[in-house]
């Protein structure tokens, strides 16, 4: 039978089996304290392993188990010198329930387990407090019966009620004599109704605390925990027992918690609080402000019941043992101090970066852990703005915060209101009762978006998130009247057009435009991030077509832009347009004609990216989207485009019809586009080459562009479309007299391309995986259309994660492997990227970095995130030593 019982006293533990699995969180720990030299209460702790031999205290504890109980109090004995109900100086102890992780349902500790009725007029004696022996014996009786014979804790409330009424008394029993006839009647109470008596010896008492104790851990509440978070029936529960500390009993006594830091400035100082015993009792009820043991001078420090410097050393002890900052529970017992647990201590996001940070400068651990310390999707919260909250703020409704950050705008009805809001260069704030992904075009041009209805997962809340903007969902005090164009708050009435600010972290709508704090990067966020740019291996770029964009990504530390969508910069002023203009003209020539006027705007749109990634790859990406998507919707905006461009309304509705698909993402777009409209293609191409050799005479050095052909699938597909740019490139050269380079790749986001990952890369320098169109490919399911029924997937267990957001590893990701493989055999130096929105998830990110993919691209705000994410993966990939060979 293995050892079933483990002491410890300050200064030494039985540190034999001394693991978390074995003695649980509490007497693992207090087995640490103790070998640090820490003053703990010595006790021991009944491991795992007697819970199973016990069965988990279902029927009598096994015999050896009792008689190991009964040596290991004998040993408390020893050291405490005291006597377990002895006629002098009685032992008295508290138990606990110690399991692996915290489990809600277990018992809690009962306290002064060694009390009888014999005992506690000793104790009385020895301390010359009655009242005190008597009040922790009467909580002992209550705390015992409602474990061990499931008594009900307000039937002893009612016994007292009754005492008092009978003797007199106020709060509490006045002298012995009334507290003996207080004891005596909850006896009589037990054994009346319930047929239970407390056992006057105290190792039996031990015995049924401890059996009631293991047989906690089948409590409903905690088994449920158990199935919740996949923790084995068999793990068992560990029983901590103690000397008691009396640290309820005088102005010499108290309780706290201390901190190693002060998680404002994460530098090095005791801070935490405590609460002096004696104004714990008495004045039941009332409010006791602690003292906070950081702003205590030296008088105060004096004044402290215990050796403060003593409790400062072993706090920065633990500290250095742990590596980490930590909270530490302690008490104070007629002005000795103890030990009872440490932990990690909690912290915001912001002060978790500052800990790690500091804790490095501290020496107290490597930069790779401080980089492992910190979750890089809470960064999150650090690197959206946030409001400057001010008295005159007024908050006009409330609801969900779905997605983190704040943002000011003029309120937008629909969609397409927003558009043109956003064309004009207005800030904007999406007001809906709902989205749906006709609104994806309004949402990616808004500031924020606001929902009446819905919740964190709902389709808003999912796609803003997805794309970086703050987002409110659910704020159920705003009704929209369409027709009027106006919503109404409850208290007032705002217009389409009015200015509101959104708070997706806090849920607030506040009227008006409120200053925003834009995040910095700057003091231990940025030496986070250098941490993690020294140790990660794969580039971070970023998915930017708007210079504020890719402003906003550079000063985030993006390396590069890996997805510049051209589409989107064709919405602006006269550009949609011409763009209208384009696809409406009857033959290749007209064709021609608008896409002329569209050349110089997306020249300087090239030229501006260049400049602001100054020399940093930029891979822009070739029109994608079908035609469709770019022609006026509304009856209005028909109208208006035929006016503009001076054809007749029936030749806009006709060509509408035309271009009008059934299933548009998986129709006429991507490199489609290019094969039908080669005149496109060249229109980009000449507009790239031109700004790069612009760009790149301007700052001194050649810029070399990359240009991405989306969807392809056929190899031939992207022979006919390198052909077009490669013509281009040669007549630019010519006109120019000037040399220059650039690399011509595709997109990997069709299973077909996976297949024929190696003659596709025979013709493509570069390979940027899309995990948005590969995902929806792989699986069959429209992205668009995903929000109604995946959450219900991932509800049934079905699907363990959206793999929209994380990367599907067995399926997309075993895709992905595949194309790389097949990639580096034909082009062993060909650069890897992604580009889907999961280039910004950290688990996805795992993942790339063990496929050896050679950077991820991601939306700016997601930068930082993927940054430390990358580290992260570094870090852990190379500590499993996994090899490198595929490289
Ligand atoms: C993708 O499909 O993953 C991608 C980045 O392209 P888009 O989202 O523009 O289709
Ligand atoms: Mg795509």
């Amino acid at each position: 039978m293995p050892k079933r019982i483990f002491t410890f006293r300050c200064g030494e533990a039985d540190r034999t089996a001394d693991t978390v699995e074995s003695l649980g969180i509490k007497g693992s720990n207090l087995a640490l304290l103790a070998s640090l030299g820490a003053p703990v209460p010595p006790g021991f702790t009944i491991a795992t392993s007697a819970w199973r031999e016990a069965k988990g205290g279902a029927g009598e504890l096994p015999q050896g188990l009792r008689s190991d109980l009964r040596t290991a109090v004998e040993w408390l004995e020893g050291v405490t010198d005291r006597r377990f109900g002895g006629d002098q100086r009685p032992l008295l102890i508290a138990v606990r329930t110690s399991a692996s992780s915290q489990m809600p349902g277990l018992a809690e500790s009962v306290l002064d387990v060694g009390l009888t009725d014999r005992t506690v007029e000793v104790l009385a004696a020895e301390l010359n407090d009655a009242a005190f022996a008597y009040r922790s014996y009467r909580r002992f009786i209550e705390s015992y019966a409602g474990l061990v014979f499931d008594a009900d804790p307000s039937e002893f409330e009612d016994l007292s009620d009754q005492e008092r009424e009978k003797a007199g008394w106020e709060s509490e029993p006045a002298d012995e004599s009334q507290w003996r006839a207080l004891i005596a009647r909850y006896h009589d109470y037990l054994e009346e109704e319930l047929g239970a008596v407390v056992p006057q010896t105290p190792l039996q008492q031990l015995t049924e605390v401890v059996s009631a104790s293991f047989s906690s851990w089948r409590n409903p509440v905690a088994a449920s925990h158990r199935v919740l978070h996949g923790i084995s029936e068999n793990a068992g529960l560990a029983v901590t027992v103690h000397a008691m500390i009396f640290n309820e009993r005088n102005q010499n006594s108290g309780r706290g918690r201390a901190l190693s830091r002060d998680l404002a400035t994460g530098k090095a100082r005791l801070t935490g609080e405590f609460v002096l015993g004696s104004t714990r009792h008495g004045d039941l009820g009332e409010a006791v402000d602690p003292l906070d043991l950081g702003t205590l001078d030296n008088a105060g420090k004096a004044d402290f019941p215990a050796d403060f410097e003593v409790l400062w050393h072993f706090v920065q002890r633990i500290e250095a043992h742990m590596g980490d900052v930590v909270e530490v529970d302690f008490m104070i017992g007629d002005g000795e101090l103890f030990f009872m647990q440490s932990r990690p201590a909690r912290r915001s996001a912001a002060e978790a970066v500052r800990i790690a940070v500091e804790l490095v400068k501290d020496a107290i651990i490597e930069e790779q852990e401080a980089i492992l310390r910190v979750d890089p999707a809470s960064l999150d919260l650090l690197l959206h703005p946030r409001i400057e909250r001010g008295p005159d703020m007024r908050v006009l409704a409330r609801g969900m915060g779905a997605s983190p950050g704040a943002a000011t705008g003029e309120i937008a009805l629909t969609s397409d209101r927003a558009q043109e809001l956003a064309a004009e260069g207005r800030p904007v704030i999406l007001v809906r009762n709902e989205t749906y992904p006709e609104d994806i075009h309004g949402m990616h041009v808004a500031d924020g978006v606001l929902t009446v209805r819905g919740g964190t997962t709902s389709h808003a809340a999912v796609v803003a998130r997805g794309i970086g903007k703050p987002c409110v969902t659910g704020a159920g005090a705003l009704r929209i009247q369409p027709d009027a164009r106006l919503v109404h708050t409850g208290g007032s009435v705002l217009k389409e057009g009015d200015q509101i600010t959104i708070d997706g972290a806090s849920g607030e709508v506040i009227e008006g435009a409120v200053r925003l704090i834009r995040p910095t990067l700057s003091g231990d966020f940025a030496t986070l991030m250098q941490f993690a740019d020294r140790a990660r291996r794969m580039g971070v770029r970023t998915n930017a077509e708007r210079p504020h964009e890719a402003r906003a990504a550079r000063s985030f530390g993006a390396e590069g832009i890996g997805l510049c969508r051209t589409e989107h910069m064709f919405f602006e002023g006269d550009r949609i347009q011409a763009m209208r203009e384009m696809i409406l003209a009857p033959d290749e020539k007209g064709r021609r004609r608008a896409l002329d006027k569209l050349l110089p705007m997306q020249r300087s749109d090239f030229v501006e990216l260049f400049e602001i990634m100054a020399g940093l790859p930029v891979t822009i990406r070739l029109l994608d989207p079908p035609l469709h998507e770019f022609l006026p919707k509304s009856e209005g905006e028909i109208a208006e485009t035929a006016t503009t461009l001076d054809v007749d309304e029936s030749v806009v509705r006709q060509r509408i019809a035309a271009l009008e698909e059934f299933n548009p993402m998986l129709g006429h777009r991507g490199c489609r586009l290019a094969i039908s409209y080669p005149e496109i293609v060249e229109m980009q191409a000449r507009a790239i080459f031109e700004a790069a050799i612009e760009a790149g005479e301007r700052a001194g050095d050649a810029v070399v562009p990359e240009i991405m052909v989306p969807l392809v699938s056929l190899r031939r597909e992207l022979d006919f479309v390198k052909e077009r740019i490669d013509a281009v490139a040669a007549l630019v050269t010519e006109e120019r007299g000037q040399h220059f380079n650039y690399l011509v790749g595709t997109m990997i986001e069709l299973p077909r391309a996976v297949i024929r990952a190696d003659t596709i890369a025979d013709v493509a320098e570069f390979f940027s995986f899309g995990t948005n169109d590969l995902t929806q490919t792989v699986y069959g399911i429209s992205r668009d259309d995903a929000a109604n029924f995946l959450s219900n997937y991932v509800r049934q267990g079905i699907l363990e994660r959206d793999p929209f957001q994380t990367v599907d590893v067995e399926g997309v990701g075993e895709m992905i492997a595949l194309a790389v493989e097949k990639a580096r055999k034909v082009r062993p130096d060909i650069s890897l990227g992604v580009c889907g929105e999961q280039g910004g998830d950290p688990a996805s990110i795992a993942f790339f970095e063990e496929t050896t993919l050679d950077y991820v691209s991601c939306s700016p705000y997601r930068v930082p995130i993927a940054r430390l994410a990358a580290a992260q993966s570094a870090i852990r990939v190379n500590r499993a030593g996994r090899s490198r060979a595929r490289r």
